[in-house]
């Protein structure tokens, strides 16, 4: 059966074709369909926008569709950045610029508790949500970047029973951690029964 996956992010599609062949999907990428325009990110929560672009890639594209909105939220800064996470420092901003700012807004602020957030949504071609799970990943922001692997805030993102930040760790045991893993985990067993009902996930 085919899916969709509505990132153009090349990592992410590897992580997603690693655990969606073995359950019978052929992955399809947005250009395999002719898809190059983005879906707005505009809802308040991971899972809404999550929602938004599965709905509008399945619609599109006329097949099943995952799409994904991941982010860091800091419990000293009410949460935020969320779901602003990639554009936190400005529209387009680096991740070097992103972690500057966070950093700037924890200075000398004890609470450091943070943690990742993963929502991934399935639709259906006719647009029906059919499947949804989130995963989170805890952890402490740091006081300095360290580490060269990952992306984004990985750098700052200090794990709470080791002294690694997330970008120290080796790619498959920051997937076997992560909020990104915990979701795709909670994913598989209904995508196993999509597959076994393939009517149901076609519309
Ligand atoms: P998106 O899910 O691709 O929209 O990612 C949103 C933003 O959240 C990214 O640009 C990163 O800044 C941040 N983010 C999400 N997941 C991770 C992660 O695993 N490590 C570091 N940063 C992340």
């Amino acid at each position: 059966m085919k899916l969709l996956v509505g990132t153009t992010n090349r990592g992410k599609l590897r992580e997603f074709e690693a655990l969606l062949a073995p359950l019978g999907f052929e992955v399809c990428a947005l250009s395999d369909v002719a898809i190059d325009t983005a879906v707005d990110e505009d809802r308040d929560t991971f899972l809404g926008n999550a929602e938004r672009k599965a709905v509008a890639y399945a619609t599109r594209a006329g097949m099943l569709a995952l799409a994904d909105d991941s982010g860091l939220e800091v419990d000293a800064l009410g949460g935020a950045p969320g779901v602003r996470s990639a554009r936190y420092a400005g529209e387009g901003a680096t991740d070097a610029a992103n972690v500057e700012k966070l950093l700037a807004a924890l200075a000398g602020r004890a609470d450091r508790s943070a943690r990742f957030r993963c929502a991934l949504v399935v639709a259906g071609a006719d647009g029906h949500v059919l499947a949804t799970a989130e995963g989170t990943f805890e952890g402490r922001i740091t006081d300095a970047p360290r580490g060269a692997g990952g992306f984004g805030y990985d750098p700052v993102f200090g794990l709470l029973d080791d002294p690694r930040t997330a970008a120290e760790l080796p790619a498959e045991e920051k997937h076997a951690r992560s909020h990104r893993g915990a979701a795709l985990r909670g994913l598989a067993p209904q995508l196993a029964a999509l597959r076994a009902a393939p009517r149901d996930a076609t519309g």
